[in-house]
């Protein structure tokens, strides 16, 4: 019979180096790891981003479009007091201008009040208008009376004079008529143009009580889209917004944070992130939060990868 070779039982020592070795190795990978992941972290370095397609529909040329953008990244820059956002030549965020029925919609209330502005002009010419007329024909009228009773004064006028005055008086009574009937051609324009302005004034009432999605960030593009803006301060503020959502940012409460879900209380002219929206912005940096995030974008890169 054969022997079998006997394993010579380790010793605790030898146990123990071994342990310890595994261990150092293991927190030395995740060490790695972890340092790997910080560095991709949005918050330690900027997050690139590029234009993408921009809709010719919505009359902004994609430099300015991009113009707006950068603008809007240099205020989330000097809100944190880094380099938050960069605009890169293929960086994976990509910020788009999508027209549809949104912005369809704003545009046919713009026209429409640019229609409306433009008939109170000429409405407001022509009343001008037939005012100046019926000034001279008072005053042509004024005229003829005087000239009635003066020769009515005197016993009556020769025929000569009759004649004229026959002639002026029928030619007034024509001038009346024309008159009349202009007046009565404007009051029915001015109630024309008074039901095109309720009709759109309804309009924009029931625009207004409609939250509408201006813009949406999604990471699993990543991806801003733009859907629709009044003008170019409200597409900062947009933008503003989605690059907020862009950098990990929830939404928040305070009606003029940049991070509130809806936008109208916000200051138009001088945008900037508020204490609330900064503290968000250092709540989202700290560990492990800017570890989780950029997990979650490795996770997507992955994912993305995999789909091509
Ligand atoms: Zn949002």
């Amino acid at each position: 019979m054969a022997e079998t070779l006997q394993k010579e039982p380790r010793s605790f020592w030898g146990i123990l180096v071994r342990w310890l070795a595994g261990l150092a190795i293991t927190g030395v990978a995740l060490f790695i790891f972890y340092s790997y992941l910080v560095s991709r972290s949005s918050c330690h370095k900027p997050l690139d981003y590029v234009i993408g397609s921009v809709d010719s529909r919505f009359k902004i040329s994609a430099a300015e479009f991009g113009s707006v953008a950068r603008e809007a990244a240099s205020r989330w820059d000097k809100g944190v007091g880094q380099d938050s956002l960069a605009e890169k030549d293929g960086a994976p965020l990509k910020i788009n201008l999508i027209y549809d029925q949104r912005q369809a919609e704003l545009d046919k209330l713009k026209t429409g009040s640019a229609t409306l502005a433009e008939s109170k002009t000429t409405l407001d010419i022509s009343k001008e208008n037939l005012e100046s007329q019926v000034q001279a024909f008072n005053a042509r009228a004024k005229e003829y009376e005087r000239q009635v009773v003066y020769w009515n004064s005197v016993g009556g006028a020769p025929p000569e004079q009759f004649q004229a005055l026959e002639v002026e008086r029928k030619s007034l009574a024509a001038e009346q008529n024309r008159l009349q009937g202009l007046a009565q051609s404007l009051n029915q324009q001015v109630d024309f143009y008074n039901t095109n302005v309720s009709e759109f004034n309804q309009e924009v009432d029931s625009s207004n009580n409609k939250i509408i999605t201006q813009g949406e960030y999604s990471s699993a593009g990543p991806v801003i889209d733009i859907y629709t803006f009044g003008d170019q301060e409200e597409l900062r503020l947009v933008l503003m917004h989605e690059l907020g959502h862009a950098l990990g940012l929830d939404h928040i409460a305070g009606e003029k944070s940049i991070m509130y879900y809806f936008l109208g209380a916000q200051d138009m002219k001088n945008p900037q992130p508020l204490t609330e929206d900064l503290s968000a912005y250092t709540e989202r940096c700290r560990f492990p939060n800017d570890v989780i995030g950029s997990l979650k974008s490795l996770y997507w890169q992955i994912m993305r990868q995999k789909q091509t």
